[in-house]
């Protein structure tokens, strides 16, 4: 047995399992995380030590009160932010090991976020706003590649909408569109239903799980509603910055009957 191998701490649950999948059959994997927050003497640990693995084309609902850490556990995700200690895998690349450019790039390749507020930019028409990753990209066919992808939304009738000319619920499907307009690996959604009554909202979740089953996007939706997270193949509980519970529904043990049967 090699020396270095005689050092190493035993292998964890965590390393077994690691060790076991293949590593593109990852697309998150949460090492230890936490997050801190100092405002003048105390500390607050918004995440502490949080670890669990994603695989790739997963439904994934985060659930817990106000201030429990969701927000706080996506932004890590999706590299948005950088963890106090502990590391993030996102398609096999440690967030940590790049600089604030290189994880900028890395967003704009594989990660498309949707936010409870829309945030699409006012001064720009529907089908810009879905225009815009795809420009920042360089991509020569932007428009109507765009064009296409609001159509999937069922909103080609609105392209050259403003926002405010826009219902919240159009609002959130042109948000939607924006962040699948560049077929990201995997879509983080905050709240993305917070703003919309239960019935617009329903129809944004029916259109987020159409688009992970078509395009293999594994998604990553944090949401207030229990209803809205059964219907995710997996519920993750977080509770004061740790996860309390980690459960696969029936609808994942109904995924899997329909894979091997
Ligand atoms: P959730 O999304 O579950 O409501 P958050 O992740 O937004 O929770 O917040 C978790 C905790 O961290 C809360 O106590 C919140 O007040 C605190 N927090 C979040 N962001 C910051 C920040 N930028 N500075 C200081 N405290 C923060
Ligand atoms: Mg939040």
């Amino acid at each position: 047995m090699p020396a270095d191998r005689l050092r190493r701490p035993p292998a964890g649950p965590l390393d077994r399992l690691l060790a076991a999948l293949r590593p593109s059959a990852l697309m998150l994997v949460a090492r230890e995380l936490t997050k801190e927050y100092r405002s003048g003497d105390a500390i607050l640990r918004a995440l502490d030590s949080v670890s669990f693995v994603i695989p790739q084309g997963a439904y994934v609902a985060i659930v817990g009160a106000s201030g429990s850490g969701k927000t706080t556990l996506l932004g890590l995700l999706a590299g948005l932010d950088t963890p106090t200690r502990g590391s993030v895998l996102l398609d096999g690349v440690d967030l940590a090991s790049l600089t604030e450019d290189a994880r900028a790039r890395v967003r704009g390749e594989k990660v498309g976020f949707v936010f409870q507020s829309f945030q699409l930019i006012p001064t720009l028409t529907a089908l810009e706003n879905v225009a815009v990753p795809l420009e920042l990209r360089g991509e020569s066919e932007a428009l109507p590649r765009a064009r296409d992808v609001l159509a999937r939304v069922g909103l080609a009738g609105r392209a050259a909408h403003f926002p405010a000319q826009l219902s919240g619920g159009e609002q959130q499907r042109v948000a939607i569109a924006r962040a699948f307009a560049n077929h990201p690996r995997v879509l983080f959604a905050d709240e993305p239903t917070g703003n919309l009554d239960a019935g617009t909202g329903g129809r944004v979740v029916d259109l987020l799980e159409a688009l992970n089953r078509e395009s293999g996007s594994t998604i990553v939706l944090v949401t207030h509603d229990a209803a809205l997270a059964e219907r995710a193949s997996r519920v993750l509980r977080l509770a004061d910055g740790r996860v309390i519970a980690d459960t696969h529904t029936e609808r994942a043990a109904d995924r899997l009957a329909g894979i091997s049967g």
